[in-house]
């Protein structure tokens, strides 16, 4: 098994500690004991933060040497029996979502965009946004990444490879290099950043959505007609793996006249949805998190709550919308945006 790819010393040359000091969910009184409890972390030792830890991914952006504090966090969770979630709902989430062995090759021309384990979703891909694109999904194509929030590595490390090998075998005609579009970031931080840090190798080209749909309102220019509205963004965990692609967003959102409003919770500190922690039967964690989400929303005069992420758009969509904001992906904002 390949360690996690992480560099002690520059922990220990480390002046900040931003991946602990700047967490949203574990307090500490300074920046001496950040650095105490990350020794211990990195050594093997116990730390409360292990205990504490929400997986919200963010100290993975956090850290500016890319060290990998969260994955190694995952690490050490694993390897003490640190669990975030009781023990039964993780073995059940495991053999839920485990994969079927049902994918047969088949022939997909166009644009190959992955859906993962959203099949429900296949109606996003339509329009002059996707035209001759070729939507891919089920649970053979699940990326996985979300054991980050269940201390199982070791189930990220047995099951993407075999993933990796079902879009090559049956999506992507087994042409290395060829190119993929992830229609959710999950999907891109699992073959970018995920891959990287865990010595994965990855034949294939991952596109991001945000880099897709940037890529044709260059193309379809003409057919834009401004939204001129105001958006409250939630930004999801897993886009924390992926922090340069949130830039390509504001440039999507320029272009098709949505203000993104300045929330307190959004990009660097932007807030969990609660979903995760719903799943983790952290209830009232993830009660406070829906209603502090929601109030910040709703200060900022927004018409729309725009969902990068499918699971935190079910988490907040029916509280949104009671608060009277439309909830919506940012697909089918910008296919608004086309008159679509
Ligand atoms: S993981 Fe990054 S931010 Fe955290 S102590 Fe190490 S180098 Fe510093
Ligand atoms: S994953 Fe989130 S909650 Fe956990 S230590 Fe990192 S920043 Fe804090």
């Amino acid at each position: 098994m390949q360690p996690i790819q992480f560099e002690p010393d520059l922990c220990i040359r480390c002046e900040t500690i931003d991946c602990l000091t700047k967490c949203q969910y574990v307090s500490f009184s300074g920046v001496e004991e950040a650095r105490s409890e990350k020794l211990k972390i990195n050594e093997r030792r116990h730390s409360r933060v292990l205990e504490e830890c929400l997986t919200c991914y963010a100290c993975q952006e956090y850290c500016p040497y890319d060290n990998n504090p969260f994955y190694l966090l995952v690490e050490r969770q694993e390897e003490m029996g640190i669990l975030p979630a009781p023990k039964p709902i993780i073995e059940e989430q495991l053999r839920m979502m485990a994969p079927k062995g049902k994918i047969a090759p088949q022939a997909v021309t166009g644009v190959v965009v992955d859906m993962c384990a959203f099949p429900m979703l296949t109606g996003c891909i339509r329009g002059k946004l996707f035209e001759g694109a070729a939507p891919v999904t089920g649970m053979d194509l699940f990326c996985n990444i979300m054991w980050l929030h269940f201390a199982k590595n070791s189930t990220i490390r047995e099951r993407v490879p075999r993933i990796i090998d079902n879009i090559m075998n049956c999506c992507l005609g087994d042409a290395p290099g060829r190119e993929m579009v992830c229609f959710h970031d999950e999907c891109y931080g699992t073959y970018t950043s995920v891959a990287r840090a865990y010595g994965i190798d990855v034949p294939f080209t991952p596109v991001h959505l945000f880099d897709y749909i940037n890529g044709r309102l260059n193309v379809l220019k003409d057919r834009i007609k401004p939204l001129n509205t105001k958006i409250a963004y939630q930004r999801p965990c897993s886009n924390r793996l992926v922090p340069e692609t949130d830039k390509v967003l504001d440039a999507i959102f320029e272009k098709i006249g949505a203000e993104r409003v300045p929330r307190v919770y959004d990009r660097e500190n932007a807030l969990c949805c609660g979903g995760v922690p719903r799943a983790q039967q952290r209830d009232e964690l993830a009660d406070s998190l829906v209603e502090k989400n929601i109030d910040d929303m709703l200060k900022t005069g927004a018409a729309y709550c725009v969902f990068n992420c499918p699971f935190c758009m079910a988490t907040l969509a029916n509280e949104v919308a009671e608060q009277g904001l439309m909830p919506i992906l940012v697909s089918d904002l910008v296919q608004i945006a086309l008159g679509e």
